[in-house]
């Protein structure tokens, strides 16, 4: 595992060489907001290492996953969608509509979100 890809974009966003809103980080995971939100919540909770996916996290470090997911919760109750809802969401793979090659989980909330799983 390669703890960063210098061509990864969310690698570049954790060694601060692109800008982004962070709202929350630990030691292993950054928070930030989606440049492009779809709701009005969306915030992506990475892994600070290079992962290509969440799978890839499971299988490496499986104590890191559950980082992440703590993570996306406190994210949700510091925006203040923990009692609405939300939804959490890690595309994987071209079909799964995952764009960037970096595990993230979008967290999404602040609107009736309906049943968009595809
Ligand atoms: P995916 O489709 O891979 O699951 O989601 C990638 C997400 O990353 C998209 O929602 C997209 O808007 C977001 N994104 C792509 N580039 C950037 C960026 O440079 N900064 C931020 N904050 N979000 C980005
Ligand atoms: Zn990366």
């Amino acid at each position: 595992m390669a703890a960063r890809d210098p061509e990864c974009i969310f690698c570049r966003i954790v060694a601060g060489e692109i800008p982004s809103t962070v709202v929350r980080e630990t030691e292993r995971t950054l928070a930030f907001r989606d440049v492009n939100p779809q709701a009005p919540v969306h915030v992506l909770v990475i892994p600070r290492d290079h992962y290509a996916d969440v799978g890839a996290v499971a299988a490496a470090e499986p104590e890191l996953l559950r980082t992440l997911l703590a993570e996306c919760t406190a994210v949700a109750a510091d925006e203040g969608v923990a009692e609405s809802g939300y939804r959490v969401v890690f595309n994987t793979g071209p079909q799964g509509g995952q764009v960037v090659p970096h595990c993230h989980a979008h967290v999404l909330g602040g609107r009736e979100l309906g049943g968009t799983l595809g």
